[in-house]
């Protein structure tokens, strides 16, 4: 599809918009007036005159053509109107028409929806002028007017009480035990892994100590601690205590509020692993089947059953977690609406603190992107629509939500909670509102302070991790500087 600029260069948001009828698609973009002879086409023009501006598009889709025009008066109120969301609103409008899809988040395509809606509580503005708001400027269903102002309501309990002198810990562990054919996080099976593993473990508690020291001397204080990768249960348990030994010496623990451990794989999970995290202080965790549905488990790589993550489940209550998310993905391949009602039907019935849908994601780096496109048909709406229904039924809020490029169906990740159990974590690493000071390969650490916002990168990979060990310590300097110069 060609996108073609005339009179302004809006690229990002108009090829956002773009991207909600037509995902993981390359587009051309042309900078200038002619309209080009043949193709599926977007031509979108500003023309400025005296005392006006006519802001149109023409779509030529499979053949037939759609225009409209909106004229915005210099002098009006609509002179503030933003050329850039009329231009999106049109377009959208069109494609809509031309595709037959109405995409429920409007033209709101930014990774954090939410974030908006805070602004505007924060601003002061009340329920129904948000509702407004999304409804009339950016073109939201009313279902998604709800999820973002439910979610934003819920996060304001939480981000009221932040201490701007408090940071989370972030600990990756890149290791997985086989590799998901969805999954484009940078992550090694375990196996291949294993000669790097000690050495990984050593360095990323030598980075830990650091961290400890420079947190110190700044005096902030930890929040939060989590463990993601990868999965951070396909380590042995000697390892996950060792680095969680190293936390408790190297950082004041007594104002941590929240401790996750991702046990994401359910096949990783041990009585002596969960037993291990507990004593060591974590709080919550989260083992994910993704789908209860053996067939689906099996098309995804995912090389365990549901029977597994039941027992999971189970041994992970009787160790005494009493804080549990559970992630599940709609749109995957193989599943129905009939076997993905299934799977949250089965899972509200284990009642886990954390509900967490996510919408399948066809990103570039994953095997699903290489094969067979009828994947972007399936009925992922439907799913994600029963399962914030059935959520919603058994007392579950939305807490947390974002979107990633190329999902199915412009849809978004959702994180459902009941009410307390909220984590803290999620919400402050979608809205960036804290520094989140990260260890170990392939973690990047986010500094927030003072309307800034800096990011340190760590090495990606494990070996390059170990290799230049030294050399990505000096950047922690960088958190020093920071907070000195804020
Ligand atoms: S468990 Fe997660 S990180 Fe590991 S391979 Fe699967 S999707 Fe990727």
């Amino acid at each position: 599809m060609t996108l073609v600029f005339s009179g302004h260069d809006y690229k990002y948001e108009l090829e956002g918009v773009l991207k909600l009828f037509v995902p993981a698609a390359k587009f051309e973009l042309i900078y200038g007036s002619s309209f080009p002879k043949e193709g599926d086409t977007v031509f979108t023009r500003v023309r400025e005159f005296r005392s006006y501006a006519l802001v149109y598009v023409i779509v030529r889709y499979s053949g037939s053509y759609y225009r409209k025009a909106q004229r915005i008066f210099t002098d009006t109120p609509d002179e503030k109107s933003d050329r850039e969301l009329i231009l999106s609103r049109l377009i959208y409008e069109l494609l809509s028409r031309a595709v037959g899809i109405v995409p429920k988040w409007g033209v709101l395509t930014g990774i954090r929806p939410v974030k908006r809606v805070n602004t505007w509580l924060n601003e002061g503005k009340g329920r129904e002028e948000i509702f407004r708001r999304l409804r009339e400027d950016y073109l939201c269903s009313e279902e998604k007017c709800e999820t973002a102002y439910a979610t934003a309501m819920a996060q304001k309990r939480i981000l009221d009480r932040l201490e701007p002198e408090s940071f989370s810990l972030y600990v990756n562990i890149p290791f997985c035990p086989t590799r998901c054919s969805y999954c484009s996080f940078i992550s090694q099976t375990v196996d291949s892994g294993r000669k790097l593993l000690p050495e990984y473990i050593s360095k990323l508690c030598r980075e830990l100590r650091q961290i400890g020291l420079i947190v110190k001397r700044l005096g902030l204080k930890l929040d939060t601690v989590y463990f993601g990768g990868g999965t951070p249960t396909s380590i042995d348990s000697s390892m996950l205590c060792a680095l969680m030994k190293c936390i408790e010496h190297s950082f004041d623990m007594s104002s941590v509020r929240e401790y996750t451990v991702e046990a994401g794989r359910p096949d990783t999970v041990t009585e002596e692993k969960l037993r291990t995290l507990k004593e060591n202080g974590c709080t919550r965790v989260s083992i994910n089947p993704q789908s209860l549905n053996d067939k689906v488990l099996e098309a995804i790589g995912r090389r365990h059953t549901a029977d597994e993550f039941f027992q999971a489940f189970d041994t992970a209550r009787r160790v005494g977690f009493d804080s549990i998310n559970t992630d599940i993905i709609a749109g995957l391949p193989e599943d129905t609406p009939e076997s993905f009602a299934f799977t949250v039907d089965k899972l509200l019935e284990l009642s886990p603190e954390n509900l967490t849908v996510h919408t399948l994601s066809i990103k570039r780096a994953a095997e699903l992107n290489r094969g067979d496109r009828s994947i972007l048909n399936n009925p992922t709406g439907d799913m994600v629509e029963y399962a914030g229904k059935r959520l919603r039924e058994e007392g579950y809020s939305p807490y947390y939500l974002y979107r990633q490029k190329n999902m199915v169906g412009n849809l978004e990740n959702i994180g459902w909670c009941r009410e307390g159990f909220e984590s803290l974590y999620n919400i402050y690493i979608m809205e960036e509102v804290q520094t989140i000071i990260a260890a170990g390969a392939g973690a990047s650490t986010k500094l927030v302070g003072k309307g800034r916002l800096e990011r340190v990168f760590n090495y990606k990979f494990p070996l390059e991790y170990i290799k230049h060990f030294d050399l990505m310590l000096e950047r922690k300097d960088e958190i020093v500087k920071f907070y000195e110069n804020a």
